[in-house]
């Protein structure tokens, strides 16, 4: 019988053969990917003797179609419930005031790591000389920075108020018409995530995790969250990791703990990818550098990404390219995105064997030149498959 995911006492997730997974299919390109990744997977589970019971919840255009609402409580509930849960892309409706609905998500469950792996697959087209260079795992502060949306639109009563206190309280003049933004960045909220990135490092045997911030000019947001790194280094981790001034940038066989400045961070993925291994960043900066790092190793077609509170053992695995609307219905576009998030899913349960089967025939797929057009256009003797088609191929070569 199927069975509800749950977490231990010690905070580990128990998962059987036959568990229930609830799924958005998402909007646009959704009804396109959803289908071909689901087949994969199903199949990759059967091999290894499982079987997911999926269980589908409403978010974005359906569930507004159906129910009038973009993001009904009861799919809150269900995620709350399920724990683990996957999603294709959602259409952030525009208007006034309204919220995207990933961010929402990943607020109400207090989803605080986004995790992005980043490596090349064999066969896939890329801009750079020597992709298979990169590897690498990005933690992005998710409830923190820009994505708390304090901001105050210029020339409201509201930002006039604040500009008028800032100037009393603090003697800062702010131009009129300005708009205002506040950028938190807590002591809590950034342990928790450098804490996730550590212990992710430790336990897939990385070599080093660099903490990425603009600390040289913002010192108390972006320069405390790398302050506040180092010190959570020494408090908790002294006897598997060191920080670079603590060891001269020798660590021995310690975890290596550094950071570097954004912009150069930007420079260094690109021209020496392989001294970078896992990154730990806040919002913003982790924003770019996913997108940046994404384009190297084949785009945002086949970029998998997760929003994960390791303390709670709520996850959600998604697609992390958007609803492309233009394709919408198409069976064209490469749904490796959502699939390699499933895959991510896998890993996250503890199903590594099917995971790897998955990786593999992916792989088998992309060097027998069988692709979506994402990859076909950038392929010499390509065969270019639909959607589904791509699904069912990499499903035959399990
Ligand atoms: P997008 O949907 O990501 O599409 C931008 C371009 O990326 C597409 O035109 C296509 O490039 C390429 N692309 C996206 N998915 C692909 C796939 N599976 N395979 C191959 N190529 C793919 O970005 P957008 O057009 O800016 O956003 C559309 C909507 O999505 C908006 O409502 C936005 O709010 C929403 N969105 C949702 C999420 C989310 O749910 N996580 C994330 C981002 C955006 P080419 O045209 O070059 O082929």
């Amino acid at each position: 019988m199927a069975e509800k995911i749950t977490l231990s006492a010690e905070g580990v997730l128990s998962v059987s053969d036959n568990p229930i997974i609830p799924f958005i299919e998402g909007d646009g390109i959704g009804i396109d990917i959803w289908p071909a990744a689901k087949l994969v997977l199903d199949a990759a589970a059967k091999k290894h003797g499982k079987k997911i019971e999926w269980k589908e919840l409403l978010a974005g255009q359906k569930a507004f179609d159906e129910t009038g609402e973009w993001l009904p409580e009861q799919t809150i509930v269900d995620f709350r419930d399920y724990l683990i849960g996957i999603k294709g892309p959602l259409t952030t409706p525009i208007g006034g005031g309204f919220r995207s609905l990933n961010v929402t998500l990943r607020q109400v469950l207090d989803l605080y790591v986004c995790l992005r792996p980043v490596r090349w697959f064999q066969g896939v087209p890329s801009p750079v000389k020597h992709p298979e260079l990169v590897d690498m795992v990005i933690f992005r502060e998710n409830t923190e920075d820009v994505y708390r949306g304090l901001e105050l639109q210029a020339g409201t009563p509201e930002a006039e108020k604040l500009r008028a206190f800032l100037k009393e309280a603090f003697g800062w003049e702010i131009p009129d018409m300005s708009a205002l933004g506040i950028k938190p960045i807590s002591k809590g909220g950034s342990e928790r995530l450098i804490r996730a990135a550590i212990k992710y490092a430790l336990d897939h045997q990385r070599e080093s995790v660099t903490l990425v911030h603009k600390g040289n000019i913002q010192k108390y947001t972006e320069g405390a969250f790398m302050k506040w790194g180092y010190e959570l280094v020494r408090n908790e981790f002294a006897d598997v990791a060191v920080g670079w001034d603590d060891c001269g940038g020798k660590p021995g066989s310690k975890l290596l703990v550094k950071d570097v400045i954004a912009d150069i961070a930007l420079q260094q993925v690109l021209t020496r990818p392989s001294e970078i291994d896992v990154i730990a960043t806040m919002n913003l900066n982790g924003d770019y550098i996913s997108d940046a790092l994404a384009a190297q190793v084949g785009g945002i077609g086949i970029a998998p990404g997760a929003n994960i509170n390791y303390m709670t053992g709520h996850g959600i695995f998604e697609a992390t390219h958007g609803t492309a609307p233009k394709y919408a219905g198409q069976d064209k576009v490469n749904p490796g995105s959502v699939l390699l998030s499933g895959v991510m899913m896998f890993e996250h349960l503890g199903w590594t064997d099917a995971a790897n089967d998955i990786i593999r025939a992916l792989e088998a797929t992309i060097a027998d030149k069988i692709v979506t057009y994402d990859f076909a256009r950038q392929m010499e003797d390509a065969t270019e498959v639909k959607c589904s088609e791509f699904g069912s191929a990499i499903a035959d070569r399990l």
